[in-house]
């Protein structure tokens, strides 16, 4: 891999030099492969952003690719296996896929039947939408059945399976949602509006047990509970181990299903136990073998190229019954203890994802994951440090009631959410921070007020690496200096 790029955005003279020189009709006669390489690499790319290749960019939650996962995602190009059908003869294609999500539930400390129904997709979008559409299907069938009759959105669709079910509304019960869960809500036909915050007036990423349970015995209603397992501004943990198996009490006496979007936070259950720094962190990942379905991604933490996220359902059957592939003899697969991908997610055809992920498994081992873990959070608590003890910035969520340093710092996983002191700074900052195209940070509201965040989750960080730069663009932004261009 080429050295890691001093910028984290393209210069504007690249962006527009890119730009005049795309192609915007099918030329009549191609340009012929060598010419469009050319083209490629030296308009085209210089364009795009280091995101993925720099340890600098902090935006959104973007992950990396390593060294691994890159060779393993070429590879994946080079032979384009359609890992649709378990073909155990012809291709070992859905036998990696299987293995790497075995080792992925091992790293994570599942009980490798805990979630039979595993799967690829392309995100932890697409994932939030298998969870969704699986709850939906359970929730119903199991209000039918407690009035003796059978329902079931897979067959008879969801109008007709909630009239069977004597529903009215079907709800998303959660705290501090992704914008991706809505989304989710409305491709599986629940809309928006069903998803319901039932977080903590003081701490909103926290469940608000009566509310939660108010919502519950709504009559006529039928429940799926999301847990943010990390949310996304501000790293902060839905759930305790306790708070889990209130959850999963709750669920079993309301026929709800539990879902966890774990998309970035599922990983921290790699962390030692016997680390006290890790504690709080850990509590937040305790007790997610207890849900019917978790959401997660492998394009960020995981650090493996986009397009790749990971769903986990405890409920094979339910998955079966809404992804079947129904009616299609010629894509029959061979018997075996490995269920055909097309029957058990959104896509029928699709990349073969699994490879870039076990490549990353085998090449770097549990230590290899930990350790890069562990560089990234401590980045984001020397941030948070800073920001602490800081005269011109602050670390939010602020705490009432006054939390030590040391408690701040270990509820900081690997994302720092802040602001400006100065509101005129506030203003501006998150454009400020990026003009300086050394590191890119994303802005975001909190309380209504602009504020900004780090989300580091690239392979490569680490304090060595990155702290002088970062802290030399957080002060050159409050010293209003201009941040040298070198
Ligand atoms: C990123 C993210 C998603 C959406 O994931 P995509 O991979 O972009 O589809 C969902 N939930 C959370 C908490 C996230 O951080």
């Amino acid at each position: 891999m080429s050295a890691m790029p001093s910028h984290v955005l393209p210069s504007a003279a690249k962006l527009s030099h890119a730009l005049g020189s795309l192609h915007r009709q099918v030329p009549l006669t191609g340009t012929g492969l060598e010419s469009v390489q050319r083209h490629l690499s030296e308009d085209v790319a210089p364009a795009f952003n280091a995101g993925s290749q720099s340890s600098r960019y902090y935006g959104f939650v973007t992950g990396g690719a390593t060294p691994a996962a890159v060779f393993a995602d070429n590879m994946v190009t080079e032979y384009d296996q359609n890992v649709q059908v378990h073909l155990p003869n012809e291709t070992i294609a859905t036998d990696v896929e299987a293995a790497s999500l075995d080792m992925i539930c091992d790293l994570l400390g599942f009980w490798n039947k805990d979630f039979p129904h595993r799967t690829y997709t392309t995100g932890a979008t697409a994932s939030n939408i298998i969870g969704l559409a699986c709850g939906r299907e359970y929730v119903i069938s199991a209000a039918a059945a407690r009035n003796g009759t059978i329902a079931n959105v897979s067959s008879m669709g969801l109008i007709a399976a909630m009239r069977v079910a004597e529903l009215d509304d079907i709800q998303v019960l959660t705290s501090v949602p992704h914008s991706s869960l809505r989304k989710a809500a409305s491709i599986t036909g629940l809309g928006h509006d069903s998803v319901r915050d039932v977080g903590r007036a003081s701490e909103p990423h926290l469940f608000d047990s009566a509310a939660l349970k108010k919502a519950l015995e709504t009559p006529r209603t039928a429940s799926i509970i999301v847990v943010s397992c990390s949310e996304v501004n501000s790293g902060l943990f839905a759930t305790s181990e306790d708070d889990m198996t209130n959850l999963v009490d709750l669920a079993k006496k309301y026929g709800a299903w539990i879902h966890v979007d774990a998309a970035f936070g599922l990983l921290a259950r790699i962390l030692p136990d016997d680390n006290s720094d890790y504690k709080t962190l850990k509590s937040g990942v305790k007790g997610l073998e207890y849900a019917d379905s978790i959401a997660a991604d492998a394009h960020k933490l995981f650090n493996v190229p986009y397009d790749c996220g990971i769903l986990l359902s405890r409920h094979l059957d339910i998955g079966t019954a809404v992804f079947q592939n129904p009616g299609a003899p010629y894509l029959n697969a061979a018997a075996g203890s490995v269920p055909s991908p097309l029957n058990i997610g959104i896509e029928n055809s699709r990349r073969f994802r699994a490879l870039p992920v076990y490549a990353n498994l085998v090449a770097y081992g549990r230590e290899g994951f930990v350790d890069m873990l562990e560089r990234q959070i401590a980045l984001a608590r020397i941030i948070a440090a800073h920001m602490i003890d800081s005269d011109d910035y602050e670390l939010l969520p602020l705490v009432s009631g006054g939390a030590t340093k040391e408690e701040l710092l270990q509820r900081v996983y690997i994302i720092v959410l802040f602001r400006a002191k100065q509101e005129a700074l506030n203003i501006e900052l998150v454009k400020k921070i990026n003009a300086s195209r050394k590191i890119y940070v994303s802005g975001t509201k909190w309380g209504g007020q602009p504020a900004c965040r780090f989300a580091i989750s690239n392979w490569q960080a680490s304090i060595d690496k990155d702290w002088s730069t970062v802290k030399e663009v957080l002060d050159s932004v409050v010293n209003d200096a201009t941040v040298s261009e070198a």
